[in-house]
């Protein structure tokens, strides 16, 4: 290939047309959303202990589908993931001031959900290959108060689900499998997401496979898929006239998903496999082609699992490269890389957390006493996660557009292209 003049300095750019958004929908959906709009029944949910508390006709379809798909005795719909993550740690009994060991390395959702509970979030460091929750550093987080473990599915690869169960039974733990960005990603031959006590998807806009918003939540558990029902349908205006008695966490909401997103939902769920082969194919060959690369990790997906690639995740060894990440980025960038970002996330750091402040003014629930001790979230709690967010980690946003094999072509190129230019960039940052 030719290699040419960075972009950054005045060269021509390696893309220079844009990419096409991502956008899984098609005449399957406007079929289906348009049937249930001409219907007239657009949502057929009643907050009250009645037969359509669970939902109407097209709810009810893509909850049925969805068990099959996934192999799981529940699927519960909810209007969006984040709705499903606070169901479904409001569904495992957990108390306030109950400690809850989760990863930094997701979208706050993940943690907050936690708190909305009064559980306490406690931060576990992440494994620097897979990048989601790491168990040896779970095994440390545990106290005489931890009950529950929320495992992330990072970026489309499943986390150790296996020693994390282990680590769960040994313990007395609850899991929670947040899959939102590995729907059809699987771990020893099971789904991503159906490996814990609950578990779910997310269907907004840029995830594999979407409804607008939404979410799903999957369980074998009966007891807890009915607790799911009930938080997402007012559970308190319900409890009595259906007998409900074990009243714990039954502060209901309304987090139903309507009948159109059901109907969209079923048409999304018949292309997700699909969807996801594409990805690998073209992730396969974006690593194809730029392996090996001196001083960039690519991606690596651990024995026994498939990767669902909703981020490209990369780590650049700036040390050996001599250039810091973000100028490595501009250069990207300016050859007409789009969807790169430097880091991803370290909720512990995240202002709540570093003032220890989730309701109101005083500190809530950490200064309350229900919070038995102490809780840590001082930077250099989670080191792997924090040098991966500050100095080495990149990723590729998979999701927000189609790539054909030519954009991914162009993409390896723009890499192939900055990384021969490395003096110049070395140059630039002396200068
Ligand atoms: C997208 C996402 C969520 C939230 O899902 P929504 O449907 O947008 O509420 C939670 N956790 C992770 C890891 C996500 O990627």
């Amino acid at each position: 290939m030719s290699l040419g003049k960075l972009a950054l300095l005045g060269g021509p750019k390696v893309i220079d047309r844009p990419l096409k958004r991502y956008n899984p929908i098609g005449h399957e959906e406007v079929g289906a959303a348009t049937a249930v709009v001409e219907s007239g029944v657009l949502s057929q949910f009643i907050g009250a202990w009645h037969p359509d508390f669970y939902g109407g006709p097209k709810v009810i379809e893509f909850e049925r589908m969805c068990e099959s798909y996934f192999g799981v005795q529940h699927a519960v719909t909810v209007n969006s993931w984040t709705s499903g993550l606070i169901a479904s740690v409001g569904s495992i009994g957990i108390e306030p001031g109950d400690e809850v060991i989760v990863t930094p390395w997701t979208m706050c959702a993940t943690v907050t959900a936690i708190l909305h509970w009064n559980a306490i979030p406690v931060f576990a460091d992440i494994d620097p290959v897979t990048y989601c929750i790491d168990p040896d550093s779970i095994e440390k987080c545990i106290t005489p108060y931890t009950r529950a473990i929320v495992a992330v599915d990072i970026f489309g690869h499943s986390a150790d689900m296996c020693r994390i169960n282990e680590i769960a039974q040994r313990d007395g733990l609850r899991v929670i499998s947040d899959s939102a960005q590995s729907p059809g990603a699987l771990y020893k031959g099971e789904f991503a997401g159906t490996l814990g006590d609950v578990g779910g998807f997310s269907l907004n806009y840029h995830k594999h496979i979407h409804t607008g918003e939404g979410g799903i939540i999957v369980t074998n558990d009966s007891k807890i898929a009915e607790r799911l029902r009930l938080i997402r349908n007012h559970a308190e205006a319900v409890v009595g006239p259906k007998g409900e008695t074990n009243l714990t966490n039954m502060i209901g909401y309304n987090f139903r998903l309507g009948e159109i997103e059901c109907a969209i939902g079923v048409e999304q769920l018949r292309k997700l496999a699909s969807l996801v082969e594409n990805r690998q194919q073209r992730a396969g060959q974006l690593v194809e082609e730029l392996d090996p690369i001196f001083g960039l990790t690519l991606p690596t997906t651990a024995k026994d699992c498939t990767h669902a690639y909703y981020v490209f995740p990369m780590a650049v060894q700036t040390k050996e490269l001599g250039v810091a990440r973000s100028t490595l980025l501009s250069a990207l960038a300016a050859e007409g890389v789009v969807g790169l970002a430097g880091g991803y996330q370290n909720v512990h750091r995240l202002p709540m957390f570093q003032k220890k402040i989730a309701y109101g003014s005083r500190g809530f629930p950490w200064t309350s006493d229900i919070c038995k001790r102490e809780v840590n979230y001082e930077k250099g709690i989670c080191p792997v996660a924090e040098k991966l967010h500050d100095e080495t980690f990149m990723g590729f946003a998979m999701c927000m557009h189609e790539l054909s094999p030519e954009d991914v072509h162009l993409v390896a190129n723009s890499f192939k292209k900055v990384w021969a230019n490395m003096d110049e960039l070395r140059r630039l940052e002396a200068s």
